[in-house]
């Protein structure tokens, strides 16, 4: 009947629900222990000047590699962080790894600036300015080699306290990019009201460069309108020669992607600068 049928469709329902939770349930209680047990990574991408194809900067990103799971992705376990507040022992973590990073890297003769993603809940968390500057004090890394990636979803409430905020570090020396930009909150005033350095174009219109017209002169769009308001501008995800050369030719500052080379360790990101600076060598 109806009925039995409902009832058997609700069933399956639900137990299809309880799987979804559990499993996120347990991915949770596995990312408490793979943080207290420091079994995450960093993992750095390499960001370049379209130009030169010179590495000007490194973006930090965190990796797990659980030992029965494998690799997890961090567009499944970063919204588990964020939902369940580990976010904030992950991001302060993520934080000391990139700062001390990149201090060792400059002290090796690479003046690289690091990019470090920061979730919503990381940045309305109080301590939040303290924590930049005691560890930026604790690594000796300048203020003026770190970067906050920030997303639009930060514009939309507590305008006042965000602008606060990033005034007071922008002052200290730290410059702010707005990651993923032009998928989120779409009115642009904040680009005047706030002052951010950079903006990313999100790679799903840089994987458009050369198959959907629309994304080609969005991508346009966005680069000549950064130039107006004085933005830096760096494509996310450039995966092909193509797309590489549609950026340089309608002057595109930096960008990031597997074509210049994909996130590594830091081990493979030391071989990767000194490889890059013997060309740059060899090029003059
Ligand atoms: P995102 O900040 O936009 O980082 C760029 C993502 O694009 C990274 O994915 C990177 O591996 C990937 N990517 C780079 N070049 C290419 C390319 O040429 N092609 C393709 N298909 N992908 C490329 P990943 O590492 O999986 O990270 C996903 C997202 O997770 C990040 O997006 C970021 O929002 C978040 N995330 C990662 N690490 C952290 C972290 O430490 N803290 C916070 N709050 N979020 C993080
Ligand atoms: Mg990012
Ligand atoms: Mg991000
Ligand atoms: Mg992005």
């Amino acid at each position: 009947s109806a009925k039995d049928a409902g009832r058997d469709h609700f069933k399956f329902f639900s137990r299809a629900m309880n799987a979804k939770l559990m499993e996120r349930l347990e991915l949770e209680a596995e990312l408490r222990q793979a943080i207290e047990q420091q079994q995450l990574m960093v993992y750095y991408q390499p960001v370049v000047e379209v130009k030169t194809q010179q590495v000007v900067g490194i973006e930090a990103l965190a990796r797990w590699n659980h030992p029965q799971m494998g690799w997890v992705s961090p567009e499944k376990f970063i919204p588990i962080a964020e939902a369940s507040g580990l976010i904030l022992p992950l991001g302060e973590w993520v934080l000391k790894e990139a700062c001390s990073t990149t201090r060792q890297l400059q002290q090796l003769g690479h003046p690289v600036r690091v990019a470090v993603n920061v979730s919503y809940q990381q940045f309305r968390h109080k301590g939040f300015i303290e924590l930049i500057n005691t560890t930026l004090a604790q690594t000796q890394l300048a203020h003026e080699y770190l970067e906050l990636e920030i997303t639009e979803s930060l514009f939309i409430d507590e305008q006042a306290q965000t602008q606060y905020m990033i005034d007071i570090l922008s002052q200290l020396g730290v410059r702010f990019s707005i990651d993923d930009f032009g998928t989120g909150y779409s009115a642009l005033s904040y680009l005047r009201r706030f002052n951010v350095h950079t903006l990313k174009i999100d790679r799903s219109f840089i994987g458009g460069i050369g198959n959907n017209a629309n994304d080609a002169s969005l991508t346009r769009t966005i680069i000549a309108m950064a130039k107006n308001f004085g933005l830096d501008i760096i494509a996310e995800g450039v995966e092909e020669q193509e797309q590489h050369a549609f950026l340089q030719s309608h002057g595109c500052g930096y960008a990031q992607g597997y074509f210049y080379g994909k996130p590594m360790p830091y081990n493979d990101l030391l071989d990767f600068l000194q490889v890059d600076e013997m060309e740059a060598q060899t090029e003059n």
